[in-house]
C-alpha cells in the first residue's frame, strides 16, 4: 500500500496525481473536523437564498474571530477553533519569538487560508535544483481540479495563468476605483517596478454543476457558508469516490522508519489514545512544515540537532484613498484580496514583493467600533468616511530578506526560536516609502506609524527545513522529496522549499507534491 499522511493542499494533490496512474493510496490524517452543530448550520445556510439567511446562525459562524487595531486577529472559522485543536497534546512546542500556525485539522490550513494563488518565478527560486518549468505542467494539473477566479490582465505578462477554465470575481467598487487610477499611471507605474492585476483567488466564481458560486456575502474572514472559497476536504470528498482511495481519520503519525522493500508509520490513534501501525511500500509525507519537520527529527532519532525553516515575511500596511467609494458598509462583495501589486525593486529586494489589496470588510468596522466603544454612534458618520477609503496592504517579502527561525526536538517537544534578519524593518519601511513617494499615482496614501511586522511563522508562509538538492547531503532531500537516508518516503509539503519565494506558498506546495507524485514510477 503507499500512504500519504496529510489531507491539506499537498496531501490532497499528491493523491489526485497518484490516483490518475490507476495506484491504489490509502490517506491517514489526524483528521480533526468542525462540530456537527456548525456543520448543520452551513447546510442550513446553503440551502437558503443569502437574502434571507438567519442574522442568528450568521452571528453564531461569526464568532470568536475578532480584529484589533494591533493588527492581530484570531482566525477561527465558522466559529470554531476546531483548524487549531490538539496542537498542544500531540504537537507540543515552545516558540521563542515565533508565531507558528498548525493544523491537525481535515484539509489542515486550507480551512482558514486567503486563497490568494500566484505562480513562483525562476528568478525567486534560482537556489532551488528544478526551475518553473519543471513546475508549470503541474500548476496546469492543479488548476485542473481547483478553481480560479482571475483575470487575464497585465500579471499574467510576467506570471502565466496556468488555466483555461478561470473565472472573474465581481470588483468591489474601491478596487474598481483603484484600478480605474492605476490604469490611468500604468506607464510610470510599471517604469517604477509596480506591476499590478486583479487578484487570483482560488474562488468558484460562478455556479455551476450544482454547486454554488459566491454569493458576496462578505464573509470570507469567517469562514465561507456555501463552500465558494477552496478548501482541500472539498477535494478529499470527491477523492473519496473513487474505488482505489481509503482515507483513515484520527491517526497521528510519530514515526516513520524504512527497511529493505517496505515502510513502516508509527502512529497514535486519536480516540482510543493507542498505538497504531501500518506497513507499505511507500509514503507521501505532507503534515504541514513544522509536523513533518517533527516526524523526520523523531524517524531520524536527531534529537537537539537544529534546523532552520525559512519564511516569507508578513506585513501589513494601512492605506487611505484621497477619494471615497461610497457606501462600502452596505455593499455586496467580497472581502478576500481584491487586488495584486507585485513590486520589483532592486533597492529593496533581489526578488519580487508581493503586495495584496484588501479593501473593506466588517472586521474594520468592528475594530473601530472596540476602541470607540459606546461612543461609535456619535461618531458614525466620520467612520462611514474613513471606511469608504480604507484598505490594507498584506504584504510578502521573500525568504531571503525575511527572518528564520530554528527548530529542534527535544524528548517529544519542538522548540523553535527566531533568527531575526535586521534588514527586515528596513526593507518593509522601504516599501511604505515607495508607496508614499508614488501617492499621487495610488491615489492614495500609506498611514503611518501602524505598519504591522508580526513574529516569523505568522504569515504561514515557511518551509526549508529538509531542503531539495541535486546531491543532497543529511537533513536534506533529492528532487523528489527523499530524505537522504530513505528511498521510500517523499516529502512533499514545504518542508522541501529550499527558499519561500513572496508570490503565495501553496499554489507551488501542491504543483511540487504533484511533480513528486507523477514520478512514482522513475523510483
Ligand atoms: C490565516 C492563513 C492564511 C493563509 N493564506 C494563504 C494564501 O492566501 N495563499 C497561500 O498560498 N497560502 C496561504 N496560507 C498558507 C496555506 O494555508 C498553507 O501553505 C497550506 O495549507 C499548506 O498545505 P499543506 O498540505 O502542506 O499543510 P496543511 O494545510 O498544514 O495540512 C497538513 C495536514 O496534515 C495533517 N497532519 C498534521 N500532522 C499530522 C500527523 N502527525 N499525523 C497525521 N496527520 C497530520 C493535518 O491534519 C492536515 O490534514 C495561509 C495560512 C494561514 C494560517
Ligand atoms: S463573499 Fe466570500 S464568503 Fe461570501 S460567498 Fe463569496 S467567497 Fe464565500
Amino acid at each position: 500500500m503507499i500512504y500519504i499522511i496529510g489531507s491539506g493542499p499537498a496531501g490532497v494533490s499528491c493523491a489526485h496525481a497518484l490516483l490518475s496512474q490507476g495506484l491504489e493510496v490509502t490517506m491517514l490524517d489526524s483528521g480533526i473536523e468542525l462540530e456537527s452543530e456548525r456543520t448543520k448550520i452551513l447546510e442550513k445556510l446553503s440551502n437558503t437564498k443569502p437574502e434571507n439567511w438567519d442574522l442568528g446562525l450568521i452571528n453564531t459562524i461569526k464568532g470568536n474571530t475578532v480584529a484589533s487595531t494591533s493588527g492581530s486577529f484570531f482566525k477561527g472559522v465558522y466559529g470554531s477553533d476546531f483548524p487549531y485543536r490538539e496542537t498542544d497534546t500531540y504537537l507540543p512546542y515552545e516558540a521563542k519569538n515565533v508565531q507558528p500556525r498548525i493544523s491537525l485539522a481535515k484539509g489542515g490550513l486550507s480551512n482558514i487560508w486567503g486563497a490568494a494563488v500566484l505562480p513562483y518565478l525562476d528568478e525567486d527560486i534560482r537556489d532551488w535544483p528544478i526551475s518553473v518549468k519543471d513546475l508549470a505542467p503541474y500548476y496546469e494539473s492543479i488548476l485542473s481540479f481547483m478553481d480560479m477566479a482571475a483575470v487575464n490582465d497585465d500579471l499574467a505578462s510576467k506570471f502565466p495563468l496556468y488555466s483555461k477554465t478561470y473565472q472573474s470575481l465581481i470588483s468591489s467598487h474601491q478596487t474598481v476605483d483603484l484600478m480605474e487610477d492605476l490604469k490611468v499611471n500604468k506607464n510610470i507605474l510599471n517604469k517604477r517596478g509596480f506591476l499590478f492585476g486583479h487578484s487570483r483567488l482560488a474562488v468558484h466564481s460562478k455556479s455551476t454543476n450544482g454547486r454554488s458560486g459566491c454569493v458576496y456575502c462578505g464573509l470570507c474572514h469567517y469562514g465561507c457558508p456555501v463552500g465558494a472559497i477552496y478548501n482541500s476536504s472539498g477535494t478529499l470528498e470527491e477523492l473519496k469516490k473513487n474505488k482505489n482511495f481509503h482515507y483513515i481519520k484520527d491517526v497521528i503519525v510519530q514515526k516513520i522508519a524504512e527497511s529493505n522493500s517496505t515502510v513502516k508509520i508509527f502512529a497514535a490513534s486519536r480516540l482510543k489514545n493507542e498505538p497504531v501501525f501500518f506497513t507499505g511500500t511507500r509514503i507521501y509525507l505532507a503534515c504541514g512544515v513544522i509536523s513533518t519537520t517533527k516526524i523526520l527529527l523523531k524517524s531520524l532519532e536527531a534529537y537537539d540537532r537544529e534546523l532552520t525553516i525559512k519564511d516569507s515575511q508578513w506585513f501589513l500596511i494601512p492605506l487611505i484613498r484621497y477619494k471615497k467609494s461610497s457606501g462600502v458598509v452596505n455593499e455586496k462583495l467580497y472581502t478576500l484580496s481584491q487586488l495584486f501589486v507585485e513590486l520589483f525593486d532592486l533597492n529593496l529586494s533581489k526578488n519580487v514583493i508581493n503586495l495584496q489589496f484588501y479593501m473593506y470588510n466588517d472586521l474594520f468596522l468592528n475594530a473601530i467600533k472596540n476602541i470607540l466603544g459606546f461612543t461609535y454612534p456619535i461618531f458614525k458618520f466620520p467612520v462611514n468616511e474613513l471606511l469608504d477609503r480604507l484598505m490594507l496592504i498584506m504584504g510578502y517579502l521573500h525568504s531571503d530578506s525575511s527572518s528564520t527561525f530554528s527548530i529542534k526536538l527535544q524528548e517529544d517537544k519542538l522548540v523553535m526560536e527566531a533568527k531575526i534578519n535586521k534588514n527586515v524593518n528596513k526593507t518593509i519601511s522601504g516599501v511604505y516609502k515607495k508607496i508614499f513617494e508614488n501617492r499621487n499615482l495610488f491615489k492614495a496614501i500609506p498611514v503611518p506609524g501602524i505598519t504591522k511586522i508580526p513574529k516569523p511563522g505568522y504569515g504561514s508562509h515557511s518551509g526549508g527545513s529538509f531542503p531539495m538538492r541535486l546531491k543532497p547531503k543529511d537533513f536534506e532531500t533529492d528532487t523528489l522529496g527523499r530524505p537522504t537516508g530513505f528511498s521510500r518516503v517523499h516529502v512533499i509539503d514545504s518542508t522541501i522549499f529550499p527558499g519561500i519565494p513572496a508570490t503565495t506558498i501553496t499554489l507551488t506546495v501542491m504543483a511540487n507534491a504533484y511533480r513528486i507524485a507523477s514520478r512514482y514510477n522513475d523510483t
